[in-house]
């Protein structure tokens, strides 16, 4: 310890509050990576928007195009692309990259294609967190998405630190066994108010992507970790130098 005798209490005090100053712009680069756009908010609407309050960089990662399937694919892709947009403002997402593959064939595009691809957008951004689809579901494409992550963020090739899945709702293939789990009692409303912008997407009760389920998942993930509302994640891997 350095002794000065001009350092008096007032000073120290504001050594401290120079850490607690130094800690607090400490600004992450936070990925996220959707199959479809709706993916992200559905996933994690209300983290991302308790992330980007953080100050955290938010940047989203949509790999197809969320239409190659129906009759009038251009104006659905169009408008699924500007409800992502316009969601994202509201969640505090800072960049996007549409990488625009086939909507629900993405199982018959070679994973090393989108392996590349996800791997330049990992260099682009240089993120420390990256969170992506779960592998728990049916959705093909979320299990493709998943698969390819871990090879994109894999430590030979990356600086990512953390690797997390998010929950999508929906019918699954086998139970989704969270293992962390984020406090949004203050951001759901804001999940709430992203979604809305995909009214393409809404479905009745009891339909997992209505808003009533989207609300009751949030409790019943909260009732399981002792928080009033949180959305789920499972923690995929961790490093910590
Ligand atoms: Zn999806």
């Amino acid at each position: 310890m350095i002794c000065d005798k001009s350092l008096n209490w007032s000073s120290i005090l504001f050594v401290e509050d120079f850490f607690k100053d130094a800690k607090m712009i400490v600004i992450m680069n936070v990925l996220v990576i959707a199959a479809h756009p709706d993916d992200e908010v559905l996933g994690m609407g209300a983290t991302i928007k308790k992330l980007s309050k953080q100050k955290h960089k938010i940047h989203l990662c949509v790999v197809s195009d969320g239409a190659t399937t129906v009759k009038n694919k251009t104006k659905l892709m169009n408008q699924r692309k500007k409800a992502c947009l316009q969601s994202g403002k509201v969640l505090g997402i800072s960049t996007f990259d549409f990488l625009m593959l086939p909507d629900m064939r993405l199982d018959d595009t070679p994973q090393l294609e989108i392996n590349l691809l996800l791997e330049k957008i990992i260099k682009k951004y240089n993120p420390s967190i990256v969170y992506t689809t779960p592998y728990s579901d049916f959705h093909k494409d979320h299990q493709k998405i998943h698969e390819c992550t871990l090879v994109a963020t894999r430590p030979a090739s990356s600086n990512v630190k953390h690797v997390f899945s998010y929950e999508i709702p929906g019918t699954v293939k086998t139970t989704y066994n969270p293992t962390v789990f984020e406090d949004v009692s203050k951001e759901i409303k804001y999940k709430i108010r992203a979604f809305k912008f995909y009214s393409t997407e809404i479905k009745k009760f009891p339909h997992p992507r209505s808003i009533k389920s989207i609300e009751n998942l949030a409790i019943h993930r909260g009732i399981e970790s002792g928080l009033k509302v949180a959305e789920a994640f499972r923690l995929i891997h961790s490093i910590n130098d």
